[in-house]
């Protein structure tokens, strides 16, 4: 093992399909001249995507992002939105920019997700939705999500942007909830440059997302909402043509490399790894490692600056937590959120992508050991 990789390895690395394939189904968009609006290609590749997640109803947009908004706006909420910190800033963003006030609750510790056990002593008169993350593609507790919303009167939204493709107990994590969002940016599983979608399940949802998505216009000369332009043009729509029929090989590539930092880090005192869910089959998105700096003596940080200096790009998902950035720190009233802060400090992703060779992976492992002073135990 050299004492530092020859080339840059990053957390992760979009994948692209065939160039060829790619130029060859752009084509026919030099003959029509019809570029965007839901035509063609974007009706394909949501009618693609349907198959592919298990669902009927799927609205494409131009992000991930847009979609948590447009899915949010749909529904007509007002108040308080109960949320996790642990998670990007996207998700807080979405809510706040719809007007609503986030309402933060700590996660568990055992997969991260949003602790069921403290929502309902943050449920209050203006309390309207729950929003939840199925963070690195875990599967939150919906089935008790699903009783508290059903209790108290609540819509539930999602942010399923890590968990393209997941299944729990054999059906599509995004058949959750009234609705469930998806990403597509670049740096995710399934990625169509930028882009995203929403899952919903009844059509006067669909109907109001396909307005909300195009300026609110229900017809040429009908406008009822305060819309913005979520669409999807239809380069991107190809590039997930493209890249749909890559996504089982992308994934189970990832699994292979799961695995081997498994097996490279294991039986490490004070690091945790992290597992797949009872019942869930997973998409690997992330390979997210807790360093308990108590017990291994060296911290995260310092672990992630050593990485660096041996060309492995870490990153801190999620750090800082979304209830501790000077944009929300001191504007919400906080309760503690003990668990995500802890997570927050001690949480490092790894690379992990198709492309990213084994050997890379247990190099990555041995330099680990190396910096907290476990190398020679191998
Ligand atoms: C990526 C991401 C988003 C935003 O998706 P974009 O497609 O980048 O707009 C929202 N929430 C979470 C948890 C994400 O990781």
């Amino acid at each position: 093992m050299k004492g530092r990789l020859e080339k840059p390895v990053y957390v992760t690395r979009p994948s692209m399909p065939d160039y060829n394939e790619y130029v060859e189904r752009i084509r026919p968009l030099w003959d029509s001249h019809i570029l965007t609006n839901m035509a063609e290609y974007h009706q394909q590749l949501e009618q693609e995507l349907c198959r592919y997640l298990q669902t009927d109803r799927i609205s494409l947009m131009t992000n991930g992002h847009m979609a948590l908004e447009m899915a949010l706006q749909s529904q007509g909420l007002s108040g308080e939105v109960i949320t996790t910190p642990f998670t990007f800033i996207s998700t807080t963003h979405a809510i706040v920019r719809n007007n609503l006030t986030p309402v933060f609750c700590d996660i568990n510790e055992k997969d991260l997700t949003i602790d069921v056990s403290k929502i309902e002593a943050l449920i209050s008169k203006r309390t309207c939705a729950i929003v939840p993350v199925h963070i690195y593609g875990r599967i939150c507790d919906v089935e008790k999500i699903e009783e508290i919303a059903k209790r108290h009167g609540l819509k539930v939204i999602y942010d399923a942007a890590h968990a393209f493709g997941v299944t729990y107990k054999g059906k599509p994590a995004a058949c959750y909830g009234d609705m469930s969002i998806l990403s597509f940016h670049a740096t995710k599983v399934f990625n169509t440059v930028e882009g995203g979608a929403v899952i919903y399940h009844n059509e006067e949802d669909g109907k109001e997302l396909y307005s909300l998505k195009n300026f609110g216009i229900r017809s040429e000369e009908y406008i009822d909402g305060v819309g913005a332009n979520a669409k999807m043009d239809e380069l991107r729509a190809i590039m997930g043509l493209c890249n749909l029929r890559n996504v089982e090989r992308e994934i189970t590539r990832r699994k292979v490399l799961f695995e081997a930092y498994i097996e490279g880090l294991k039986d490490i005192p004070g690091i945790t790894l992290p597992f797949v869910q009872k019942d869930v089959k997973t998409n690997y998105a992330y390979f997210p490692v807790l360093f308990d700096k108590e017990i291994l003596g060296v911290g995260r940080d310092v672990i992630y600056e050593e990485l660096k200096k041996r060309n492995v790009y870490t990153r801190k998902y999620f750090y800082p937590l979304v209830n501790d950035t000077k944009c929300y720190g001191n504007i919400y009233s906080v309760k503690g959120t003990p668990v995500a802060e802890k997570a927050a400090a001690s949480v490092l992703t790894l690379p992990i992508y198709a492309d990213l060779e084994t050997e890379t992976v247990s190099c990555i492992c041995a330099y680990i050991r190396e910096i907290i002073g476990q190398g020679e135990k191998r």
